[in-house]
């Protein structure tokens, strides 16, 4: 969409017929607020949605360092962003202009009115989802300041944990940023205290948890005290999709996401192969609509929380969370997916997050602008990462063990690859050592076939070199194969978990009521769009269980 279509969309004038329809859903009466009186604030949480009746209402953001006019809402128009859906709390504020007189509606009415009048609901979440793009690209927006080096192992995950989970924010690197003096003696901090964060002119947290950053930013929600019909596990392509049907099929849904929803989606930057989208879309893209959308149908999305441990009450499996909180669920979901494999490489360990890599996004690439970096494995994820880097490093060398990348991977990327000018593909090859004393340097390369070794300066190596799954958290009643991946359905007909009264289903596991979809059963497709598929399935199987319950 270009600029002038995205702007159309993000700021659209309803007409009197569906301001009228939305003030009846919502049963909202016209309230007045007088010349500089805010309507909400940054920082605000559960903020309320306001169409503009007469007057003007002035969108402000204090990210930066002056405040800044972001829009002005005339009549016809609304306020809000994706915040209304997701529970995150206000990145702007709403100040009124003038007196005004607007149509004010909670969270719970707008969301109801969405459900029920599909045309609106097209409109706000078209416009919703345009003004957050609309910010995201905004070079005079701000966002979160987070103050670090490039080389810092902390300012890596904060970034990677910011960016994973749509917060904005800006990245002054200690390394290059000429602000970076004057913004440290504004803040009274030092480089010792680096990473830190702030907003506008405040300091809010110096090298902080992902914990902490969650609470700074709202984003962890509080999960409800009751006994939930679908607890899900795991915030991937599978869990969000279980989310959306489970909500949308009216189950009370909760998921549990350690990190940030998206999963191994979320940090590939560009799916080709998912059903609907011929030109394809990144993985924050696909992720962050499927969040709106569970988030639409009421699911509660818990971020970050871990699951340590399954235990079983009755009927009920509890899940307990790190931290020593417990959930109960009359289903459960496992829909933890798999874990890149480290590269297990003399030095590797010591530079992870500074020069060794396990996802090829934006926030990596920054990282290595111009420079020349290695690619390690042969599958789809490494092409796609190689093509992906090829915009913004100068050279991208492949490695592979074998001899023939056909194996592997997808040949619509091999061609791609061979076409790319910047990219090197080294076959029989592995890495046996990285150098470098604060930050990577070099790796040198054996030829497995030759046994020759040469040295390749980088500052960045990417690893996708196969996945272990994400099991380590489940009790024995959870069979497992010899890899580890969740046995489930005909997998367990001789199971001893089982008797002839009944046979598990499809997705069921060795459990009645627990089931896995997604990457982490055994015998699945390392697909999106099968773990799509396997989240959507086990919804039915849900149902078809407490029927019965
Ligand atoms: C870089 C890359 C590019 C890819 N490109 C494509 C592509 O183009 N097309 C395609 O079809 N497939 C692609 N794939 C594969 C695809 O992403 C996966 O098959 C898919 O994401 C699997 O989804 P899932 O939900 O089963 O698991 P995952 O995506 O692995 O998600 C599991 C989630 O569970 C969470 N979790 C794990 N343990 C816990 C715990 N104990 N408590 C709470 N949460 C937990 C994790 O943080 C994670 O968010 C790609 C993968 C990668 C890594």
């Amino acid at each position: 969409m270009n600029q002038h279509n995205l702007q159309s969309v993000a700021f659209p004038i309803l007409d009197e017929t569906q301001i009228s329809q939305l003030a009846r859903y919502t049963a909202a009466e016209p309230k007045k607020f007088r010349d500089g009186q805010t309507l909400f604030a940054v920082g605000d949480h559960n903020i309320n949605f306001f169409i503009v009746k007469s007057g003007e209402v002035e969108i402000v953001d204090y990210s930066g360092d002056e405040p800044k006019t972001v829009t002005i809402h005339r009549p016809g128009e609304f306020t809000g962003d994706i915040s209304h859906l997701t529970g995150l709390p206000a990145i702007v504020s709403g100040v009124a202009r003038g007196d005004c007189e607007v149509y004010e509606v909670t969270g719970d009415a707008l969301r109801n009115a969405l459900n029920q009048s599909p045309g609106i609901s097209d409109i706000i979440l078209q416009a919703f989802i345009a003004r957050r793009q609309l910010l995201r690209e905004s070079p005079d927006f701000t966002g979160l300041r987070v103050i670090g080096s490039r080389y810092s192992h902390d300012t890596f995950r904060v970034r990677d944990f910011l960016a994973k989970n749509r917060i904005l924010f800006t990245w002054v690197d200690l390394e290059t940023d000429p602000n970076v003096d004057r913004l440290l003696k504004q803040f009274g901090v030092t480089e010792s205290d680096t990473p830190v964060v702030a907003f506008g002119s405040m300091l809010l947290l110096r090298n902080p948890s992902n914990r902490q950053l969650a609470d700074a930013t709202g984003i962890r929600q509080p999960l409800e005290d009751r006994v939930y019909d679908l607890v899900v596990v795991g915030g991937g392509p599978a869990g969000l999709a279980a989310a959306v049907y489970g909500a949308s099929e009216g189950l009370t849904t909760a998921v549990l996401e350690t990190t940030a929803p998206g999963g191994q989606a979320g940090s590939s930057m560009r799916i080709e192969n998912y059903l609907g989208f011929p030109t394809g879309l990144t993985g924050l893209e696909l992720a962050g609509r499927a969040i709106l959308q569970a988030n639409k149908f009421g699911a509660h999305l818990s971020v970050p929380t871990a699951v340590k441990g399954l235990s079983f009450e009755n009927a009920y499996t509890i899940v307990h969370l790190d931290g020593g909180e417990t959930v109960t669920a009359k289903c459960l979901l496992i829909a933890t997916g798999a874990n890149y494999r480290r590269l297990s490489v003399e030095g590797s360990d010591r530079f992870e997050g500074t020069g060794v890599y396990y996802a090829a996004t934006l926030a990596e690439a920054q990282l290595c602008r111009g420079s020349q970096v290695v690619v390690v494995g042969g599958g789809n994820s490494a092409g796609q990462g190689a093509v992906f880097l090829s915009g913004h490093a100068r050279q991208v060398l492949i490695l592979i063990r074998g001899d023939d990348l056909y194996k592997n991977m997808s040949s619509y990327l091999v061609r791609r690859i061979e076409q790319t000018p910047n990219i090197e593909l080294i076959r029989n090859a592995t890495i046996r050592r990285m150098n470098g004393d604060t930050h990577l340097g070099s790796v040198d390369i054996v030829d497995s076939k030759t046994g020759e070794e040469r040295t390749v300066a980088t500052q960045g190596v990417f690893s996708f070199i196969g996945a272990d799954p994400r099991t380590c958290w489940l009790p024995p009643e959870i069979e497992r194969d010899a890899k580890g991946f969740v046995r489930t359905g005909a997998d367990l007909a001789h199971s001893r978990h089982w008797t002839s009264v009944r046979q598990p289903f499809l997705l069921e596991t060795s459990r009645p009521g627990v089931f896995a979809a997604g990457d982490v059963r055994s015998g699945s497709i390392k697909r999106v769009a099968s773990a799509v598929g396997e989240g959507a399935m086990a919804v039915q199987f849900v149902h078809e269980f407490l029927k019965h319950m």
